[in-house]
C-alpha cells in the first residue's frame, strides 16, 4: 500500500530532500538522513537525504536569480503559473492525500481534505493577482499625484509544522508567488516525503508550463540550517508555522537583524455553549474540533466552556459519542477510520504527562486517558477531563493531544472572560440562539482570538478569510483577505507635475 502510494508519485526508497532549480535535485548524501515514519505502525516509509550547507548556499543563490525574472513578470502571469500549479494538484489530490495520511496519520479525507487547501488557494492566488492594490490619494500640492504600489518583498522563508505537511507551505507560497516572491520551503522533519511530493507535482507543472523556479525545498537534519535561515539577511520575511516555544526564538531572531516574520504558532481554542445552544449543531462540532487530527490541530478544541445548568447533559452526550469514536481508531487510510494515531512516541508521553498532570490538579477522566499499547504505533484514546479550573497549568497549554477540558460557567461575561484568559489567541466560537449573546462575543469586549465563529466549531478554516491568532499565537495572518499584503513591501510615490516645488506644510525654504 505504502509503496503504491509512493510510486504514484514518484518517490523511491531514498530520495534527495533538496530541490536545487533547473529541475535538479542534490546529489548530496553526507548531511544526515530523515526516516519519517509511519506513526500508525512504527515503520519507517522512506528515507531522505538532508541537505547540506553548500546545498543551501546554492538554493539561496538560484533563488536570488530566479528574483530578478520573477518580479518583472506581471502579476497576472505569475497567476497563470499558480494555476498551473493548481490544476497538477487537482490531478494528484488522491495519491497526495494518501501521502499526507501516511506520514503525517490524519485520515484519509482529511489528508484528501489538506490537498483540496492547496488548490483553493491556488485558485484564489490566480484572482488575487489581477487585485494587487494601491491606494491613490489627493496631494495636498497642486500639480501632484500620490499613490502607492505594492513590489515583490523578495525571498520568502517558509518553516512549517508537521500537522499541516502540505497546506500551510501551498497557503504561503501560492500568494507568494502572485505577489512576485520566491519562496524557500523548510518542512517538518517528520514529513519530509509529502514535502517533497508536493514540490515534485508544482515544480513539474512550472516547468511544463514554460515558467522559471519559483519554489526551492531543503530538509534539515538537525535545526542547524533552519537557524541559519532564519538568521539569513537575504531573506526578507520568515513564515513560520509551529509551536509557541520556537516560532518565540525565530521572532526575536528575524526582528533582530530587521526582518519581517509571520508566526502561526499555537492555540488553545475554546467553544462556549450557553443555555440555548442547539445541541444537534453543537454536539458534532465538538467532537470533530476535539479528536479530529486526533487532536493535533492548532484550531483543536481543548475547552468546553459551559453554562451550568446544560454540563452534565452535554459531558454525557459527548462521552457516548467518544464511545463510537473509539471504536474506529486505526489505520489513517482505512476509509472507516474516524481517528488516527499522534504524530511519534513522545507525543503519546505527552498525552499521557497531561493526564497525571489533570488527575493531580483535582480533574476527573470521563472517558479515554490511556494508550493503546495493545498494537504498534501511537494511539491514544480520545479524553474528557471535568473539575478543573480554567487556570490549572494543564488547561492553560497546548498540549498536541485529544483531551477536552469541560468548565462549566454561570455567566455569559464570566465565560468570555474564562474563553480569554489563557496565553493563545487563535481560534474560538459560541453556540448559541441568542443574537445579543453571539453579538457580545463577536464585539470588540468579546473574544480575543483571530477567529471566533457562531455555531460553528472551533477547527478549521476557509482558505478566504485571513488565518492566524493573537497573543502567543504569533499575530501573523495567512491565506485570504488581505494577507497578500505581508509578502510585498509598499511603496508611497509623490509626482510633480506642476512648475512650482512646493514643500509639503507649505515651509518656504527661500534660496
Ligand atoms: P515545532 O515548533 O516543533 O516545529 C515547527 C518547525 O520548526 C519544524 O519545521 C521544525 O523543524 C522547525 N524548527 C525547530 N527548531 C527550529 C529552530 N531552532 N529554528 C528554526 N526552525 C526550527 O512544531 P510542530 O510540533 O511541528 O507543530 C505543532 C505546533 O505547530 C503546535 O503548537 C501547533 O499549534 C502549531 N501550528 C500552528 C498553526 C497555525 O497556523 N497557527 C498551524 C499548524 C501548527
Amino acid at each position: 500500500m505504502s509503496q503504491q502510494i509512493l510510486q504514484a508519485l514518484g518517490l523511491a526508497e531514498t530520495n534527495s530532500g533538496t530541490y536545487l532549480g533547473n529541475g535538479e535535485w542534490s546529489k548530496t548524501t553526507d548531511a544526515g538522513v530523515l526516516a519519517p515514519v509511519n506513526p500508525a505502525t512504527d515503520q519507517v516509509i522512506a528515507r531522505v537525504y538532508a541537505s547540506s550547507a553548500a546545498d543551501y548556499e546554492t538554493i539561496v543563490r538560484r533563488a536570488q536569480e530566479a528574483f530578478k525574472v520573477w518580479r518583472a513578470t506581471p502579476a497576472p502571469k505569475r497567476g497563470e503559473a499558480v494555476r498551473q500549479c493548481g490544476e497538477a494538484l487537482r490531478r494528484h489530490k488522491d495519491a497526495l492525500g494518501s501521502l499526507v495520511a501516511l506520514e503525517m496519520g490524519k485520515i484519509k479525507p482529511e489528508g484528501d481534505g489538506e490537498v483540496q487547501e492547496m488548490i483553493d488557494i491556488a485558485d484564489f492566488a490566480v484572482g488575487q493577482s489581477r487585485m494587487l492594490y494601491g491606494y491613490s490619494m489627493h496631494s495636498e500640492r497642486p500639480g501632484h499625484r500620490m499613490y502607492e504600489q505594492w513590489h515583490p518583498l523578495g525571498l520568502v522563508g517558509i518553516i512549517s509544522a508537521f500537522n499541516f505537511p502540505v497546506a500551510v507551505w501551498a497557503w504561503n507560497s501560492f500568494i507568494a508567488a502572485i505577489c512576485g516572491d520566491i519562496s524557500i520551503w523548510k518542512p517538518s522533519p517528520k514529513v519530509p516525503l509529502s514535502a517533497i511530493a508536493a514540490m515534485k507535482i508544482c515544480n513539474e507543472a512550472l516547468r511544463a508550463g514554460g515558467f522559471p523556479d519559483i519554489f526551492f525545498l531543503f530538509n534539515d537534519a538537525g535545526t542547524e540550517l533552519a537557524a541559519k535561515f532564519v538568521d539569513d539577511h537575504r531573506i526578507p520575511l520568515i513564515s513560520f508555522t509551529g509551536s509557541t516555544a520556537v516560532g518565540r526564538q525565530v521572532g526575536v531572531r528575524v526582528a533582530q537583524r530587521m526582518g519581517r516574520s509571520l508566526l502561526e504558532l499555537g492555540g488553545n481554542n475554546a467553544i462556549i455553549l450557553d443555555e440555548s445552544a442547539d445541541l444537534k449543531l453543537a454536539i458534532p462540532a465538538i467532537v470533530f474540533g476535539a479528536i479530529g487530527t486526533a487532536g493535533q490541530r492548532c484550531t483543536t478544541t481543548r475547552r468546553l466552556i459551559v453554562h451550568e445548568a446544560i454540563a452534565a447533559a452535554v459531558v454525557e452526550k459527548l462521552a457516548a459519542a467518544y464511545k463510537q469514536v473509539e471504536a474506529r481508531i486505526g489505520d489513517p487510510t482505512d476509509p472507516k477510520t474516524l481517528m488516527g494515531p499522534l504524530t511519534d512516541k513522545g507525543a503519546v508521553q505527552r498525552y499521557l504527562a497531561a493526564i497525571e498532570k489533570a488527575k493531580a490538579a483535582g480533574g476527573t477522566i470521563v472517558t479515554g486517558g490511556k494508550a493503546l499499547t495493545d498494537r504498534p504505533g501511537n494511539f491514544v484514546l480520545p479524553t474528557i477531563v471535568t473539575g478543573l479550573k480554567n487556570s490549572a497549568e494543564v488547561v492553560q497549554t497546548e498540549t498536541f493531544a485529544p483531551i477536552l477540558y469541560v468548565l462549566p460557567f454561570k455567566t455569559l461575561d464570566e465565560a468570555i472572560e474564562m474563553q480569554n484568559a489563557v496565553p493563545q489567541g487563535l481560534s474560538s466560537a459560541i453556540f448559541t440562539q441568542s443574537v445579543k449573546a453571539s453579538e457580545r462575543f463577536l464585539s470588540a469586549a468579546g473574544s480575543d482570538c483571530g477567529i471566533a465563529n457562531v455555531n460553528i466549531g472551533t477547527s478549521g478554516a476557509e482558505i478566504g478569510g485571513a488565518f492566524g491568532g493573537e497573543k502567543d499565537t504569533g499575530g501573523g495572518r495567512e491565506s485570504g483577505s488581505d494577507a497578500w499584503k505581508a509578502y510585498m513591501r509598499r511603496q508611497t510615490n509623490t509626482i510633480n507635475w506642476s512648475d512650482a516645488l512646493p514643500l509639503a506644510q507649505g515651509i518656504k525654504f527661500d534660496l
